[in-house]
């Protein structure tokens, strides 16, 4: 393997130790300390193992956790009066509904009445506004984490080529907004693109968001380009991404594993929009905190 491994265990490892000494310079400073409201309504038994690992994670930095779980067979409008209450509680910094909720629930409506300033996933269509238009806000954690990724090591993207395949509002969309605002070239791949791998091999940063097994081959990679595999997929051999691992790490210069790669950068991505959050929201409203 000639690629450089990019340890996303490791880096989410500290993005979480400097949330956590953040928060606790944030909090000898005299504030409240952030604080995490999840929303599940449902037993969904992936969902409520998904919002036990926010609120564990929350914890160990210092998070305040506000975790509020609701019968399945709750009311939408119950969910609705649990989501103002949070939006107007000054000790809640960051608001999370878990998706997807019961039918009688309409999910994707709710969670697009969380403030933009609370809105610690970033996907609510008033943040996917902000960042289309490069104006600060919170940004989806995934992309973030990628981005992460890409910084700490060093990755030029400035100019560069970047080919994103797929075209989500959860990954792919939102990551070539945030490589566009870095200054890279941004092209956006999809089920309908043409020539795929011509098009990925023209990019010196190449990302797969697609959720099928090792669709993106080894040469379909550029000769010491930086590959970030987001895709994560149950195969009987084991959780695989979307890039054929070892011909690809042949002809890159650094690649992320799968799993251990973009996978833990999440929910440190969400830590640090959480502190975000309770920083820019005792701040001036626009005092330009996010970034
Ligand atoms: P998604 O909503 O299903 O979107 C998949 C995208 O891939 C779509 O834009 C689709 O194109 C495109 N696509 C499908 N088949 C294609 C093909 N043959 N050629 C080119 N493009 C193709 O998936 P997602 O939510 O973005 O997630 C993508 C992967 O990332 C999944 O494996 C998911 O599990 C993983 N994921 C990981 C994390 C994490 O690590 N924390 C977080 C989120 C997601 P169309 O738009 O044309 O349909």
């Amino acid at each position: 393997m000639a690629a450089r491994l990019i340890d996303g265990k490791a880096i989410a490892q500290l993005v979480r130790t400097e949330v956590a000494r953040d928060v606790a310079a944030w909090v000898a400073e005299g504030h409240e300390p952030p604080g995490l409201a999840t929303v599940l309504v449902g037993d969904d038994p992936a969902s409520a193992v998904y919002i036990s690992g926010k609120q564990k994670a929350s914890t160990e930095v210092g998070i305040a956790g506000f975790d509020h779980r609701l019968p399945d067979d709750a009311a939408h409008e119950d969910v609705d009066a649990l989501l103002r209450e949070l939006a107007a509680d000054s000790r809640v910094s960051g608001i999370l509904l878990q998706l997807p909720t019961p039918p009688q629930v309409d999910g994707p409506a709710l969670a697009a009445l969380i403030p933009p300033g609370k809105d610690v996933d970033g996907l609510t269509p008033l943040s996917a506004g902000l960042l289309a238009q490069g104006r600060p806000g919170l940004r989806p954690c995934t992309p973030s984490g990628v981005m992460e990724l890409l910084r700490r090591h060093d990755v030029a993207l400035e100019g560069a080529e970047a080919v994103v395949v797929g075209r989500s509002d959860l990954v792919g969309r939102p990551l070539a907004a945030l490589l566009l605002a870095a200054h890279a070239t941004v092209t956006v791949c999809h089920s309908r693109t043409r020539d795929l791998a011509d098009v990925c091999r023209r990019a010196d940063v190449l990302v797969a968001a697609v959720g099928r097994a090792r669709m993106v081959q080894g040469d379909w990679v550029k000769p010491g380009a930086a590959v970030i595999d987001v895709g994560i997929n149950r195969t009987d051999d084991g959780l695989v991404g979307d890039v054929d691992f070892e011909p690809a790490a042949e002809r890159a210069a650094l690649i992320t594993p799968v799993p251990g790669g973009v996978g833990p950068m999440t929910i440190a991505m969400l830590l640090r929009n959480t502190l975000q959050a309770a920083q820019a929201g005792a701040a001036p409203v626009d005092a330009g905190t996010w970034s």
